[in-house]
């Protein structure tokens, strides 16, 4: 393995300029490599660095746009329509900077591209393998945004663990990155586990050895090993685990369990990893990091004046993770009112109208989640029409809105049967219609209505007041959209469109006029919620809930 920075490879002058940082996963799955690059980010953008984070996940789906909620959790889009991992929230919520279809890269996407060239002929005849050809655009891709020239720092998070078969072209381009790179402009963050076992009372290295010795292995030396702990890691810990390893001892950090993935930056900075990171850059550390937004965020989300209970109803809610960036945004949504929001995952197809009451007594606010399919539609239904007749404040998103569409096409129009062309393409109220783009449509991979579009707000709404303005963008991800052939006799009962897309008129958001909150949008307002940025529609949501518990204990 080559250490020494090979002076026949600096020429890409534009490579040198950016610094490239890798973290790999040991030992198990679901450490955080994201809360960590993201936490990592975080602290050297405070410090005045131009960085962003990317990930590379080893499977073969050419991004997770057709991948069931329940497999990796939430689909995060992104502004231009990328359907990636959620991770790439997590690097948006904490950076408040937009990323892109470059930020996420699978294996799928890299053997799509490769053999399309192929097919090309660009290969001339070679036996197109593994080694070099896979690995050469891995390497490509892994270099794009730093050669960009917009980021001092660019930070790569390959997904999936250290040993599995199918991250190896990954680990043998980061071996490559680093030689080319060299050390100066490049290191490697392995994060890895250091499980206390109770019965021994102790903490083991052994697993993180094993790991460690595995990348080795595979010719990549991590520089720092951020271990996942339950307890503080002793001094002994450190300079084994330093020793073992072949790491500086000031290089193991510890990453002890926090109350919130907010407080892991600082945990970082305590830990001085930005430092360490900085250090063997060859890059300056004068500059201290300014967290005092994120330390005033904190401070809020911690130390709440009030409380409000929110119902998420929805089909996946087994995994909370299907609904990430709902759940994050309600915690900064929370932090803005000096409100813990307790959410209360409820699963659709549990609601009946024989229950509901029962379900939702306790609750100051109901929020209808996206998705897709039959499944659970009942039960959103019967949740929308007691919330809309019981006066509790509602938001819905995406499928919330279609449902909601539907609920007061049933049931205050008296629209019999009214539904989503998605769920019954023979309803004579077809109020929720397939887009006229998507009808010949055969490809189920990225081939949504996907990303930021604009919507223009009428004055006078809820929604107008709500963002304080009339040109807004938001993120979509659907395919079905509110029938405008109805939208007269929808406003003249009281349900209205107040935000539409000014190009072709698709409704974007609905709202009802006498209810103290019931606002509801096709697009999905939690991908743009960041701890800089708490989205308006949620802290609004979140307030309204809040009002009315107030309200009620007046009353
Ligand atoms: N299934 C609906 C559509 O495709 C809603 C999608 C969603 O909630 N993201 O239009």
């Amino acid at each position: 393995m080559g250490t020494n920075p090979p002076i026949f490879f600096s020429s890409k002058s534009k490579i040198a300029m950016t610094k490239y940082i890798f973290v790999t996963g040991g030992v198990t799955s679901s450490l955080g490599k994201g809360i960590i690059a993201a936490s990592l980010a975080k602290l050297l953008q405070a410090r005045g660095y131009k960085v962003t984070i990317q990930k590379f996940d080893p499977y073969i789906n050419i991004d997770p746009g057709t991948l069931n909620p329940y497999e990796h959790g939430e689909c995060y889009v992104t502004e231009d329509g990328a359907e990636t991992d959620l991770d790439l929230g997590h690097y948006e919520r904490f950076l408040n900077v937009a990323t892109s279809q470059a930020n996420n890269v699978t294996t799928g996407r890299i053997y799509q591209h490769v053999i399309q060239k192929e097919r090309e002929g660009a290969y001339l005849g070679k036996t197109v393998q593994v080694i070099p050809h896979i690995t050469d655009e891995i390497k490509r891709r892994m270099q794009l945004l730093g050669e960009t020239g917009e980021y001092d720092i660019v930070i790569t998070e390959l997904g999936g663990t250290v040993g599995d078969i199918e991250s190896l072209p990954f680990i043998e381009a980061v071996r490559q990155l680093r030689w080319e790179l060299g050390n100066n402009d490049s290191l490697v963050i392995h994060l890895t586990l250091v499980p206390y076992l109770a019965a021994a009372g102790e903490l083991k290295t052994k697993p993180t050895q094993h790991s460690v010795k595995t990348l080795l292995e595979y010719g990549v030396q991590p520089d720092i090993l951020v271990c996942r702990t339950e307890h503080t890691l002793s001094q002994d810990i450190r300079k084994k685990l330093a020793l073992f390893c072949n790491v500086n001892i000031n290089a193991v950090v510890e990453s002890i369990d926090a109350s919130t993935i907010y407080d892991v930056p600082l945990l970082m900075l305590k830990e001085q990893l930005d430092k360490t990171v900085l250090t063997k850059l060859k890059l300056s550390t004068k500059n201290e990091p300014d967290l005092t937004n994120w330390k005033t965020f904190l401070g809020k989300l911690k130390n709440p004046t009030n409380e409000v209970n929110i119902a998420l109803v929805g089909k996946y809610i087994e995994l909370p993770d299907a609904y990430k960036s709902i759940s994050e945004a309600f915690i900064h949504a929370g932090a803005s009112n000096e409100c813990k929001v307790k959410v209360h995952y409820i699963a659709a197809e549990s609601v009946a109208p024989e229950n509901v009451k029962d379900k939702l007594k306790a609750m100051d606010g109901v929020l209808v989640a996206p998705g897709f399919g039959e499944r659970g539609l009942e039960g959103k239904l019967t949740t929308i029409q007691y919330v809309r007749e019981n006066n509790i404040p509602f938001f819905g998103i995406c499928l919330g809105m279609q449902c909601s569409v539907i609920e007061f096409g049933r049931n205050v129009l008296g629209l019999k049967g009214a539904n989503s062309f998605e769920m019954d393409e023979s309803t004579p109220y077809p109020v929720i219609n397939l887009m006229e783009e998507q009808k010949n449509i055969k490809n189920m991979g990225g081939t949504m209505r996907l990303g930021a579009y604009d919507c223009e707000i009428k004055k006078g709404t809820k929604a107008f007041g709500i963002y304080g303005k009339a040109k807004i963008s938001e993120r979509h991800r659907h395919r079905y959209e509110f029938n405008n052939a109805y939208l007269e006799q929808y406003e003249k009962a009281g349900m209205i469109a107040s935000g539409f897309n000014p190009k072709t008129g698709l409704v974007e958001i609905v709202e009802l006029k006498n209810h103290p909150f019931f606002v509801a949008g096709q697009f999905h307002p939690e991908l743009k919620s960041t701890v800089a940025n708490p989205h308006p529609l949620f802290v609004s949501f979140v307030a309204a809930s809040l009002a009315g518990k107030k309200a009620k204990a007046t009353k």
